[in-house]
């Protein structure tokens, strides 16, 4: 009934998910009116250097915390939330607990990097926001935040989205392609965003040391963000042979869970605490 040549295909599957991304969509309703800091902790997962597994910085996660007590994943209301614009404040309260946070383990870690959807990044306030952010923490290097944008979500986009980086980056901070490997178009996006890192999709990391397909792919996408003078993170890193296999093709920033799954913010404080004790 969508006319052309479309055949749509509503199963029992998609009922259900309709139904829960409803119930999200209440949820983080709820939770943007309560107290955030309670309703929609973030979490930090760390991101450590391959030699030696060294904290040097930190990805911000959101959570939502329901009424029970129960934490809800990201995947459970990011897409209600970008569908509705609930992801403008709801990535604003994100920004602001990471660079509180960024102030408060300012010697203890390098970075911390936050996700921003293409929603946000479109909202013509995103970048007065991110503005009046830094210069409330000036004793944060606007370079010790990086933002992570995935280049499947921008595909279609209306936004000159090279112009709003550009901008970006005018303010100091940098710019992470997020799931890189997983697009349609990851050379074009490459060839076109002024990223300054790329992050390795866990599809293609997971298992690499034992599969010699994936180990060349990774090898040369890290040769190729190497000679664009960009660094890497690999992400899903979960086994030591993968570790060191990474560390081998010369990536030299890992995150995954061998090192740490993403943990509430005191968790996170008292690892780098211990860490950098060690
Ligand atoms: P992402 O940006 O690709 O984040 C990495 C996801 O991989 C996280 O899931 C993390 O917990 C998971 N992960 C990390 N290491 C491993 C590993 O070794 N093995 C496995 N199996 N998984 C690993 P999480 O926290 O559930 O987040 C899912 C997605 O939700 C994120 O994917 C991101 O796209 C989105 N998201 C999370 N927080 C935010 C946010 O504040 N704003 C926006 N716009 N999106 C967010
Ligand atoms: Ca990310
Ligand atoms: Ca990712």
């Amino acid at each position: 009934r969508s006319g052309g040549n479309r055949m749509k295909i509503f199963n029992e599957q998609m009922r259900v998910s309709v139904q829960e991304r409803i119930a999200g969509e209440k949820l983080l309703r709820e939770a943007l009116a309560g107290n955030r800091e309670e309703t929609l902790p973030v979490w930090f997962q760390p991101i450590v250097r391959a030699e030696n597994g060294e904290i040097v910085g930190a990805e911000a996660l959101i959570r939502m915390r329901a009424a029970d007590g129960s934490i809800i994943g990201p995947n459970q209301f990011i897409p209600a939330a970008e569908e509705t614009g609930m992801i403008v404040p709801l990535g604003e309260h994100v920004l602001i607990m990471a660079l509180r946070h960024l102030v408060e383990w300012r010697h203890d870690i390098g970075y911390i990097s936050v996700n921003v959807s293409p929603r946000q990044l479109a909202e013509p306030d995103f970048v007065p926001l991110l503005a009046d952010l830094l210069a409330a923490n000036p004793e944060i290097d606007p370079k010790r935040l990086v933002l992570e944008i995935t280049e499947t979500a921008l595909l279609g986009s209306s936004l000159d989205v090279r112009e709003r980086l550009e901008t970006i980056k005018s303010l100091g901070v940098r710019i992470a392609l997020d799931d890189f490997g997983t697009g349609y178009s990851s050379l074009t996006w490459l060839q076109n965003i002024p990223a300054d890192v790329v992050k390795l999709d866990r599809s293609f990391v997971a298992g690499l040391s034992s599969d010699a397909r994936k180990s060349s792919i990774i090898q040369a996408v890290l040769w190729l963000a190497k000679s664009l003078g960009m660094s890497a993170v690999a992400e899903g890193v979960e086994e030591e042979a993968d570790q060191h296999a990474l560390h081998a093709a010369g990536c030299e920033l890992l995150q995954g869970y061998l090192f740490g799954k993403p943990m509430p913010p005191v968790e996170f404080g008292e690892r780098v605490q211990r860490s950098s004790m060690a």
